[in-house]
């Protein structure tokens, strides 16, 4: 009789953890996926997908499912208070640079992707999150939310920055949250296309709106701004802090505030990567946002998320059948592959972060100026390879 497949349980079904349950499936392993949310998350903002995770995506044979989902935008333009043009750049150019293998998407249009790839095959369950968490050297023993208590051969936490899986294993006190002095808002909103054909930024000192379509009928709205970390609750709530900061700053701001109260997609959130000392405990293990986000400053969180899903389900298999069960020790093989370039990609992201939004009028002008010349040949190149090249190696020998 051949031994039972290696269990995985993963907490959160977004980016990563989709992933990780489609490569887990592809290699055997027997998946279940608890989701807190009683169904995805719909809307919300959309990312720049590219480099690593692109690659992964294409193994997925996602591709044209993907493109079908991308958002085309023919610029993003800075403007001042009366909607003018102070600075740009043009987008399709800069996808030109990477030989088109760069889209924009809406997270939650990756994520539903990802979601109709596995969801035949993998046990998926909604509206379900970890109560309790139990690990030994021979395997792990969750109790859920609906009062089951089952056991597996490993406990994967994708449920991103503010990991649950992270609290429970680690402690909700381990200071791994590293804020990059910033609070960000995004929602979308019912709102023409053709009115805005690409991002339309207003910048003030410290502060940041933009706004642009995502959908023939939709828009979106999102928000920077520089802060100290605050407890948002005593400001008021998210809402009111993002009133204080915008209400009276001209340009749109006015309307976008005005359609926050009917978004049903508000995501608000401090801009903070994850660092910690370890990714796992035994056969408790992180992926995803979870142990390694970069912020959205890094700009390339969802697809390092992918490649680090990949590389975990990789490691994992390596070890399978050989020892029946898989080992602890392919957790600890996977986060060496993954986290010098994770660390790489953190120390430029806080290098780009202070300089991210303009803080002085000079320096605004500067970036605006500035912005006009990203896609003269030369300096595009440069660019590229300084802020997008991943230097990560996926072997997709056999996959
Ligand atoms: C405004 C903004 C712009 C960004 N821009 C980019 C960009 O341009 N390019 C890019 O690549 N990345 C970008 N990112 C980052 C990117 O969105 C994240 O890095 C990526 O989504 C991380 O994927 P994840 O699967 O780790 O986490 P998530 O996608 O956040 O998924 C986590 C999942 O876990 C679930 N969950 C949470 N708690 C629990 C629980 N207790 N039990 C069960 N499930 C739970 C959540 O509901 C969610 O489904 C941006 C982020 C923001 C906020």
């Amino acid at each position: 009789m051949s031994a039972p497949p290696t269990s995985v349980l993963i907490s959160g079904a977004g980016v990563a953890g989709l992933t990780l349950a489609y490569w887990l499936h592809q290699r055997g392993f027997a998946v279940t996926v608890v989701e807190k949310a009683a169904a995805l998350r719909r809307g919300g903002y959309m990312i720049d997908f590219w480099g690593a995770g692109f690659d992964v995506a294409e193994k997925m044979g996602l591709l044209d499912e993907l493109l079908a989902h991308h958002i085309d935008m023919a610029e993003l333009t800075f403007v001042n208070e009366a909607d003018e043009r102070v600075g740009g750049f043009n987008v399709p150019r800069l996808r030109m640079a990477v030989s088109f293998r760069h889209y924009n998407i809406l997270r939650s249009a990756l994520a539903a992707v990802l979601y109709r790839r596995v969801k035949d095959n993998v046990e998926i369950l909604f509206d379900t999150s970890i109560e309790n968490l139990n690990g030994s050297d021979a395997g792990v023993t969750a109790t859920l939310s609906d009062g089951k208590s089952l056991g597996f051969d490993f406990c994967i936490g994708a449920d991103g920055l503010h990991s649950h899986v992270r609290n429970l294993c680690f402690g909700e006190d381990s200071d791994v949250e590293h804020f990059l002095g910033y609070y960000t808002a995004s929602f979308t909103y019912r709102g023409s296309q053709s009115e805005v054909d690409g991002i339309r930024m207003f910048t003030v000192p410290g502060k940041q709106a933009a706004i642009y379509p995502v959908g023939k009928n939709t828009r979106a709205a999102f928000f920077l701004f520089e802060s100290e970390e605050l407890n948002v609750e005593t400001c008021g709530g998210p809402e009111a802090l993002l009133r204080r900061e915008f209400g009276d700053l001209g340009w749109r701001c006015p309307e976008l505030l005005e359609n926050m109260d009917s978004a049903n997609d508000y995501y608000f959130d401090a801009v903070s990567q994850i660092r910690m000392p370890k990714w796992s405990q035994g056969r408790i293990g992180l992926v995803g946002d979870a142990c390694q986000s970069v912020s959205l400053v890094g700009g390339q969180g969802a697809a390092l998320a992918m490649a680090g899903a990949y590389i975990l389900a990789q490691e994992l298999a390596r070890d399978d059948g050989a020892s029946g069960g898989g080992q602890a020790e392919s957790l600890v093989r996977y986060e060496s592959a993954l986290r010098p370039e994770i660390e790489r990609k953190q120390r430029m992201a806080e290098g780009f972060a202070k300089s991210f939004v303009p803080k002085t009028p000079l320096s605004l002008w500067t970036r605006n100026k500035l912005s006009n010349a990203v896609m003269l040949p030369g300096v595009s190149k440069w660019f590229i390879k300084r802020y997008m090249a991943d230097n990560l190696k996926l072997d997709f020998g056999n996959a």
